[in-house]
């Protein structure tokens, strides 16, 4: 992406701003260079970065500049782009290539993700990665071959939107959960995004946006957008604003569509012919975009399906949280909710307090986890 240098100028000042708060939250947890990933401690960072980030995190990242706090001071870049052994890089306003380090890239796509700040080495003309900085929060899932491994998205996001689609695809209620879930541990804001809203009449309409009332009454942003009519449109640029966004889902929900009629320059290829007639386009990796103002915005690939993470029984309540409302009255107080008598959870679920399809999501999240 071409910036301007006015442009360039305000993201390396934004990159400062968002970096102090990263260093302060290093601070908080003892040693920034905690963050350095080495052979040695990757294991251990992976741990660290797949927590949700508590009130101690969040009062941490209120904490002011720090520069010298980190006990390195040296300026370090923002990842926008990762490909095998190597990754893209702004630094001090440039857009570089920097080489990834054998030992860190043999597991790179554990240990280095879009939207990473990266201390850098430049000799012989040739860029290197160094170190990753602390983050303040990951969106990852596990690694296909190796479950207990996981795979990162994209790091340091304020705001994770889910866009899902009416018709084509269909919207299918029962996929948010995993994704609310994945979102939320991965320490970021979630909001989720209907899209295509104008391929429905208004009464169709009205049925499909109340499968999602039992979400927005649990504290989930909805917002209805179309790139057609252009709805939905300014509550997502405010909800964005000064702030690193992802956008999430399945492939042709209509994500590359929304960061294009978000700015008009971007001009992503999105999954129709376009203009050069080379076929069609689907993002394979994500990417980040300056949007101006301190707004980035980073473009996943498809995702199908979100496996839960390290996630164990006992942490998956904490993600209904209308299963733990009910917990008090159930007869056993560490009631699962899944085959004891005189459930409270069962009960409300029969007379429509709690929607089933939210419980139903539950209880199979329950029997594919271990104890
Ligand atoms: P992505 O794979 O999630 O990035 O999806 P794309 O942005 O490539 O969009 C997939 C298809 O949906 C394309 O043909 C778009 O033109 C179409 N599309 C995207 N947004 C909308 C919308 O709001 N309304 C309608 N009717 N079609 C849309
Ligand atoms: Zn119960």
């Amino acid at each position: 992406m071409k910036d301007s240098p006015r442009q360039r100028k305000r993201y390396e000042k934004d990159l400062a701003k968002k970096n102090a708060k990263v260093r302060g939250a290093a601070r908080g947890k003892g040693d920034a260079r905690q963050g350095r990933v080495t052979e040695d401690n990757w294991e251990q960072l992976l741990s660290q970065h797949g927590r949700r980030s508590g009130p101690d995190n969040d009062a941490a990242l209120d904490a002011p500049s720090l520069q010298h706090a980190t006990g390195t001071g040296e300026p370090d870049g923002i990842v926008i782009s990762v490909s095998s052994g190597r990754c893209r890089v702004v630094f001090e306003g440039k857009d570089i290539v920097a080489m990834v380090p054998p030992e860190m890239a043999v597991r790179q796509k554990s240990l280095l993700a879009v939207g990473d700040r990266v201390l850098l080495d430049h000799e012989d003309d040739v860029w290197r990665l160094r170190g990753v900085l602390p983050r303040h929060s990951v969106l990852a899932r596990p690694d296909p071959n190796n479950p207990h491994l996981q795979r990162l998205i994209a790091a340091n996001l304020d705001v994770v939107i889910h866009v899902v689609s009416v018709k084509a695809p269909p919207l299918r209620p029962r996929l948010i959960d995993r994704f609310w879930i994945a979102i939320q541990r991965g320490g970021a804001q979630p909001v989720l995004c209907v899209n295509k809203i104008d391929l429905l009449e208004p009464r169709e309409r009205e049925e499909e946006l109340a499968k999602l009332i039992p979400y927005r009454d649990l504290g989930l942003p909805v917002i209805a957008t179309s790139t057609q009519t252009g709805e939905g449109l300014d509550q997502m640029r405010a909800l964005v604003q000064g702030k690193t966004a992802a956008l999430v889902g399945h492939s042709g929900v209509g994500k590359s569509s929304i960061l294009n009629a978000l700015d008009t320059q971007l001009e992503l290829m999105t999954n129709t012919l376009h203009r050069r007639g080379t076929g069609r386009h689907t993002t394979t990796a994500s990417s980040l975009y300056d949007f101006g103002d301190g707004t980035y915005l980073i473009d996943t690939p498809g995702i199908r399906e979100f496996g839960l993470w390290d996630l164990d029984r006992r942490t998956l309540r904490d993600y209904f949280p209308e299963l733990v409302e009910a917990n008090e009255l159930c007869r056993f107080t560490d009631c699962t909710h899944v085959h004891e008598p005189d459930c409270e959870v069962k009960d409300r679920v029969e007379s429509g307090v709690i929607d089933r399809a939210r419980y139903e999501t539950y209880v199979r999240l329950y029997d594919d986890l271990e104890q």
